[in-house]
């Protein structure tokens, strides 16, 4: 049988690679190669991008209900194909099918929220500022934007950025995460099924070699990346660099590290279920994922006995199995690192009362299985608490008080998600108004905001100001601009006799 191999999609088609690198694509659940990935060289970027530039103008001059209309196509069809997404999700990144189905709904809401671009687009207006002059704005698109994209949400992040982008009259190219390809392709049928004219969508597939040749062309003027931290600092640092007419804007989403408060005041059953769906679900791979646990005062020893039972029964299995409850991680290289945190925490003094190594899944011999690993008495001075871990690993750290709760948090170099459970109301909203964290849950473990606000950490969980999709993304993907106009006599038109219509 010969290998899938997945390619670029240029100018509205499937476009073979000749750069001569590819890179395996793995099913994690079974270890093996399911396709090889083609990996950009720069000259094929550069068609990209020719093709985006192309086709940005008449793009940008299609009426925004127009683009909507499409979008809303687009929005039918991935309804229509949603187990079908969900399925190629599951069989690359190894997350359960279920997950996989919420993530293309999360993706979807996005492209719901985009359909909206006529009322989005609007601005203000202000009549006569002085002798027969008004003054409005107008939200005018970019250009060619792109966006790269992390392994976890092959589908959702990419929606994060795309929907975004084309419904605001811009041309789109995608760089999506090596480890699970084949949903960037699916997103470009849909979109071409849809009727988005050829060139507005485009995807190229690869690695930092195509990533640099993004970052570094002169007509990109917009690029979105949700990834690690390293190299959301890095996509920041060089795109300010960038020349070009214009400067690159840029909106780098990096890494997180995030805290689930549980107050001696909190509904326990309920904080469980919550830490056991946060650390687990996705075998941790979010970016979103509970990963720390704060047990305040009273609440540490009851909190750990309740975990225990729960981290050992896990259901850990092919991610396409009903019951399952996690899949593997992505790829074995993932595994072995995620292990290696697992020693440093152990030889950190940290106490491992879950040990998730050593793993089989019975006819999954060579999937990259991990079961829930569950460390206490972790310390803030050690690597398993300092470094985003990325896997199916929680920390409980042990502190006295609601203060020194807040005060561990705000230390912490990521701010991205955050979590408190309380019965108390005073608690929650000074928790809320005084955590350095850009997305807060209260008695909510993995707070997500909705497609019409806007996501985004703080700290070292986000490069540049602008949050992704909701009224944020409409500003990333427009520029602002002031008229002044004065018309002294209005001009004659014809009768016209059927209805006005968008033309
Ligand atoms: P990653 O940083 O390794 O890769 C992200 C993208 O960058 C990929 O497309 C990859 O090809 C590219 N890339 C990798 N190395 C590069 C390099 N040296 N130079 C240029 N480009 C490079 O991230 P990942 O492992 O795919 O995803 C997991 C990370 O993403 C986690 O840190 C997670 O927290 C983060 N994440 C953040 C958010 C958020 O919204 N803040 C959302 C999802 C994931």
């Amino acid at each position: 049988m010969t290998t899938k191999l997945i390619q670029h999609y240029i100018g509205g088609k499937v476009v073979e690679s000749i750069s001569g690198r590819l890179q395996d694509v793995y099913n994690p659940a079974t270890g093996e190669v399911s396709a090889r990935v083609a990996l950009a060289s720069v000259e094929e970027v550069h068609a990209a991008v020719d093709a985006a530039r192309a086709a940005a103008p008449a793009w940008g001059e299609t009426a925004p209900l127009k683009r909507a209309r499409i979008l809303s196509r687009f929005k039918e069809l991935i309804e229509k194909h949603h187990d079908d997404l969900a399925a190629a999700i599951t069989r690359e990144h190894g997350k359960v099918f279920s997950d996989a189905r919420g993530e293309v709904t999360r993706g979807l809401e996005v492209v719901e929220f985009a359909t909206a671009a006529p009322q989005l687009l609007k601005t203000q207006f202000t009549d006569n500022i002085g002798g027969g002059i008004d003054n409005w704005q107008l939200r005018q698109p970019v250009g060619v934007t792109a966006g790269i994209t992390p392994f976890n949400f092959p589908f959702m992040v990419p929606m994060w950025m795309a929907p975004m982008a084309i419904a605001t009259g811009n041309a789109f190219i995608l760089k999506p995460s090596e480890r699970d390809p084949t949903p960037s392709l699916m997103i470009a049928d849909l979109f071409r099924q849809a009727g988005l004219p050829d060139g507005v969508f485009n995807v190229v597939q690869g690695d930092k070699v195509a990533v640099d040749a993004l970052l570094q062309h002169p007509d990109v003027n917009a690029l979105s990346f949700v990834g690690s931290t390293p190299i959301a600092e890095y996509i920041y640092t060089e795109g300010a660099k960038r020349k070009g007419p214009y400067p690159m804007r840029v909106q780098a989403l990096g890494g997180a590290k995030n805290h689930l408060v549980v107050m001696p005041d909190a509904n326990l059953d309920q904080a469980v279920d919550a830490l056991i769906g946060a650390a687990y679900g996705s075998a941790g791979e979010r970016c979103m994922a509970i990963s720390v646990a704060v047990a305040v005062g009273s609440v540490a020893d009851k909190l750990v006995e309740a975990l225990i039972p729960r981290v050992k029964s896990l259901k850990v299995m092919n991610g396409m199995e009903a019951e399952a409850e996690m899949g593997p991680v992505v790829t074995a290289q993932h595994k072995a690192k995620i292990e290696a945190y697992i020693e440093d925490g152990v030889q950190a003094g940290a106490r491992l009362l879950v040990d998730g190594r050593g793993l089989k899944v019975a006819g999954h011999e060579n999937g990259f299985f991990l079961g829930g690993s569950l460390f206490d008495h972790v310390t803030p001075d050690m690597k398993i608490y300092k470094e985003e871990i990325f896997g199916p690993v929680l920390c409980i750290v042990r502190v006295p008080d609601f203060a020194s709760a807040l005060k561990l948090i705000n230390a912490h170099e990521f701010g991205n998600g955050v979590s408190l459970f309380t019965s108390d109301g005073n608690t929650a909203r000074e928790f809320s108004r005084r955590v350095e964290v850009g997305m807060v849950g209260v008695n909510v473990p993995i707070p997500v905001p909705m497609a019409w606000h806007s996501f985004g950490g703080w700290k070292r969980s986000l490069f540049g100001d602008a949050h992704a999709y909701g009224e944020e993304g409409i500003r990333f993907y427009t520029r602002y601009k002031s008229v002044m106009q004065r018309w002294p006599d209005s001009i004659a038109k014809g009768a016209e006799f059927t209805m006005p219509v968008a033309k």
